[in-house]
């Protein structure tokens, strides 16, 4: 026997599990809300632009109010409304989403893809907060007839003739006991800045007071005056939507303030644009930092159509680039129907890369483009690309054009030039590249020395991610071996051309060293008498490097 059948969902089961665990914050009730208003707005500009709206657009705008008597918030747009027909639709077909309709019929229009709202689920994000939600509204259709709906939560609904008599949308919140935090000035302020703050229309949240010149006092000193103005609480164009070419060094550094405003200046930004395999515009800057534990990651907010979705940007950047700080924004990036976690996917990879490859190519640029501002801010920036190599493998491809290695003597060289350079006095008879490094230029001072004397070159790697660096040098520069400066390695050292003939006879050597050591009296100690030059250590006394340690932990008491 077969059957086949439809699987029925019961509404009044469905949509408990909305109001409850489709989100998994109380607070984006408002972000879905104002989402909503934003997009009305936006169709009614969309429709005029295309000659099928031909009244006035007035000032568009979206306000939220809220009235801690009667417990209510309310979202008002002056977009293109609803007819009582086009609620029915939208609002009482769970997972219609009008928006996903409007894109396609309008989807080889110019901005087609202004548009916030994609899974018609939104909306129900309301009964999370509210008990009842009622929907006030004027469509801009010619002779339409204003609708008024309301639900309390359940599976019904009352639908009315309304009374708003100018174009546009109120939805009006009736608080549930359970979240009458929400009605509160500054729980909605910060709502709304967190959310809100860069949407393409403007948001008006109640007044505030500003003080503004009035006039002249008898000694011609300016007058100031309080006054009440709207509170907008966004930035309509905020500079990752302009284009590179408008703005300035101040334009970025100011919204760097704006986003971060106790940090220091940034290094220097990186601008993203790119419509195609998919679209993703942002700012990325390199923060100012002195040192590892400095760093704090999950600095860079990741928004989808200027709407705030999250600081928690892993995978869509790669590990290595989250010490960054700024602003992606992209409606590709995958998110779940909550819009609050991105859901891995082949996007992700592709904009990984991008971003990637992206801030690699800037690097070289600037390196190409001025060397020696390149090479002073090294001290800041050599910590991301050393990570960045260190981690990922195209990034290694990229970097190692403009990684920079600083010897001892604070000159900076390119891995070719370095490898380049070695290759006078630092190949061994087996034609392996002697890389000598110092970890601790003070301590190891004597060995720079004797190296250098040995006209071997001695770069610097003593930060703490140096240690992994340096494994991943010795992994990809081939037939190259990294040694650090230690007694062992300053002894073994020999010097190609002498150049200068040894000043003491091989029996004056044997006979200086013995002095040396008889009055040192201690094994621990190796005395290298080399005489060449007596201007620049003649005799050198070394102590093994395992030696030093013990001595080391027996003068702090021998603890670790
Ligand atoms: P989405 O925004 O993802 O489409 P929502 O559940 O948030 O889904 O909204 C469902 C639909 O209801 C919207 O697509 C839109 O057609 C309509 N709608 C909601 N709010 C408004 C509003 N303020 N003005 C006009 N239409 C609206
Ligand atoms: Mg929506």
């Amino acid at each position: 026997m077969q059957e086949k059948g439809t699987i029925s969902i019961h509404t009044e089961n469905i949509f408990p599990i909305i109001k409850k665990f489709l989100y998994s914050d109380n607070e984006i009730f408002l972000r879905e809300l104002v989402s909503n208003a934003v997009d009305a707005s936006q169709k009614i500009k969309r429709l005029a632009s295309l000659g099928q709206y031909q009244g006035d657009l007035g000032d568009l705008r979206v306000e939220v109010a809220f009235d801690k008597e009667k417990k209510t918030i309310t979202i008002s747009d002056k977009g293109l409304g609803m007819t009582a027909e086009e609620i029915k639709k939208y609002i009482n077909q769970i997972a219609f989403s009008g928006a996903t309709e409007f894109v396609e019929k309008f989807k080889d229009a110019k901005d087609a893809n202004e548009i916030i709202g994609k899974f018609g689920l939104g909306f129900y994000s309301a009964f999370m907060v509210a008990h009842q939600v009622d929907i006030h509204s004027l469509s801009y259709q010619e002779g339409a007839e204003p609708a008024k709906w309301t639900c309390d939560g359940s599976t019904s609904f009352e639908i009315s003739e309304g009374d708003r008599t100018d174009r546009g949308t109120d939805i009006v919140l009736h608080i549930n006991e359970e979240s009458e935090e929400f009605l509160d000035q500054y729980k909605l302020q910060e709502i709304l800045d967190k959310y809100c703050r860069f949407l393409p229309i403007p948001i008006v949240f109640g007044t505030k007071s500003e003080s503004v010149e009035d006039g002249k006092d008898e000694e011609g000193n300016p007058k100031y005056k309080s006054v009440e103005v709207d509170n907008v609480i966004n930035t309509t164009a905020p500079i990752w939507t302009k284009s590179p070419s408008d703005l300035q060094d101040e334009d970025y550094l100011k919204f760097y303030k704006e986003l971060y405003p106790m940090s220091e200046d940034p290094l220097f930004w990186i601008h993203l644009n790119v419509d195609y395999p998919f679209n993703l515009t942002g700012v990325l800057y390199f923060p100012k930092v002195k040192n590892e534990f400095e760093m704090q990651r999950n600095k860079i907010k990741l928004f989808s159509r200027q709407v705030f979705i999250t600081d928690e940007v892993k995978d869509i950047v790669p590990e290595f680039l989250m010490l960054l700080h700024g602003v992606i924004d992209s409606p590709d990036i995958p998110l779940n129907v909550s819009r609050s976690f991105l859901q891995a996917d082949g996007n992700v990879k592709k904009i990984n890369s991008y971003i990637t490859k992206k801030v690699a190519d800037k690097l070289g640029e600037l390196f190409r483009k001025d060397r020696p501002s390149f090479e002073s801010k090294w001290g800041d920036i050599g910590l991301f690309v050393k990570y960045g190599m260190i981690s990922e493998e195209k990034f290694y491809d990229k970097g190692k054009d403009f990684a920079l290695l600083t010897n001892t003597k604070g000159e900076h060289f390119t891995m070719t030039e370095y490898q380049e350079k070695l290759q006078a006095n630092q190949v061994d008879k087996d034609g392996q590249t002697i890389v000598l490094y110092t970890n601790d230029a003070e301590k190891q001072d004597a060995f720079i020395q004797s190296a250098n004397k040995k006209d071997y070159d001695v770069l610097v790697l003593d930060s703490p991610i140096d240690s992994h660096f340096i494994n991943t040098l010795e992994q990809k520069l081939e037939k190259t071996s990294l040694k650090r400066v230690d007694a062992d390695v300053a002894d073994k050292l020999i010097k190609k051309d002498d150049g200068m003939a040894n000043v003491l006879t091989e029996d004056q050597s044997k006979a200086v060293k013995e002095i040396f050591e008889k009055a040192i009296g201690n094994q621990a100690y190796t005395v290298e008498v080399e005489g060449l030059n007596p201007e620049e250590l003649p005799v050198t006394i070394t102590m093994e490097e395992f030696m030093r340690r013990m001595k080391d932990m027996a003068q702090t008491g021998g603890g670790m």
